[in-house]
């Protein structure tokens, strides 16, 4: 697609990622160059205080780097949650209670002197991988972020899909397992119950816990659990238990791209979080699964891989959604 963006060359851009523990600031170039970033710690009590420390922080880190306030065009800010993005606020947030309600991108935006978007964690990570990163040669892609949940974005033509409350592209919570695991969404058997990163280390402790043979069972004993990156790396080494563990990760997150596949039919699905440095080999599995249940009565192309934008990919991502908010034309 082509995008064409009215800006001038210092015109600034700042992308904010707002933390349960840490607020994320960069300041980038209207190509997405980065200028400067910089981490202040959350208030997770004191949402106004929190945003009046970004907003001081940015002043600092622009006069550090010889640039003005008056030159910002746009900022982003990511957060994790369900949001109502056409009034710029949280509805719930398991990290920041406190912050619902509170209009985040309208007080933001007065302080700055600039428009302000605010965007789901996952949709700012999957704009900038649309953007600048993994899918940044194709229009239709999906995002799903692979660690304490698993989240999701959804581009389809080049737009973020939101639906009518707020609440799409919650893709973790695609049902696999009819009656199967509970879920903090009250749902059953939600994908995330499986295969994410703390599901996936959940359910080898379980196992382990009830005398599971596995050459884990040394650490289990020793520290009462095991994470879901030792699992990766004995499944690696040949142990059976850690390998049948990520197969069933595997699987199930294959299902899940079956389902979005027949949803939004995307060009690709990029995999991002703590979970992708299981390597290749988890992508691998998740392609046999996905190819094992796939349909067979049509010509079926899509791409697995991993994101490329890593632990920017806040900052950049809602500076980037920002400037194509408010500045494509
Ligand atoms: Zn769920």
């Amino acid at each position: 697609m082509q995008k064409n963006i009215n800006t001038d060359t210092k015109d600034l851009f700042v992308g904010i990622d707002l933390g349960g523990t840490f607020v994320k600031i960069g300041c980038f170039s209207e190509k997405m160059e980065m200028l400067s970033k910089i981490s202040i710690p959350t208030d997770n009590d004191r949402p106004k205080a929190t945003m009046n420390s970004v907003v001081n922080a940015l002043g600092s880190l622009l006069s550090q780097a010889g640039l003005r306030m008056e030159d910002i065009k746009a900022a982003g800010i990511g957060c994790p949650g369900v949001l109502d993005t056409k009034k710029g606020m949280i509805i719930t947030s398991p990290n920041l209670p406190v912050y619902k309600g509170f209009s985040i991108s309208r007080y933001v935006s007065e302080k700055i002197n600039a428009p302000c978007i605010l965007e789901n964690d996952a949709n700012v990570a999957g704009w900038g991988e649309y953007v600048l990163g993994a899918a940044e040669d194709v229009d239709d892609m999906v995002l799903l972020t692979l660690g304490t949940g698993i989240g999701g974005a959804v581009i389809t033509d080049g737009k973020l899909i939101h639906g009518a409350g707020n609440s799409a592209s919650e893709l973790g919570h695609i049902i696999i397992y009819p009656e199967g695991r509970e879920c903090g969404c009250t749902q059953r058997g939600c994908a995330e119950t499986y295969a994410s990163a703390s599901a996936t280390a959940k359910r080898a402790n379980e196992m382990l816990a009830e005398g599971a043979a596995s050459s884990l069972q040394d650490i289990f004993i020793e520290r009462g659990d095991v994470s879901c990156k030792e699992v990766y790396e004995h499944a690696s080494q040949g142990d059976r238990f850690a390998y049948e563990i990520t197969e069933l990760t595997a699987k199930v997150i294959g299902l899940l791209c079956v389902n979005i596949f027949s949803y939004s039919n995307p060009d690709k699905i990029v995999f991002s979080g703590g979970m992708i440095a299981a390597g290749q080999a988890l992508l691998d599995r998740i392609s046999f699964y996905f190819n094992k249940f796939i349909r067979k009565d049509i010509d079926v192309k899509i791409e697995f891989c991993f994101a490329n934008l890593r632990e920017d990919s806040g900052i950049i991502g809602s500076a980037a959604l920002a400037r194509d908010t408010f500045c494509l034309v």
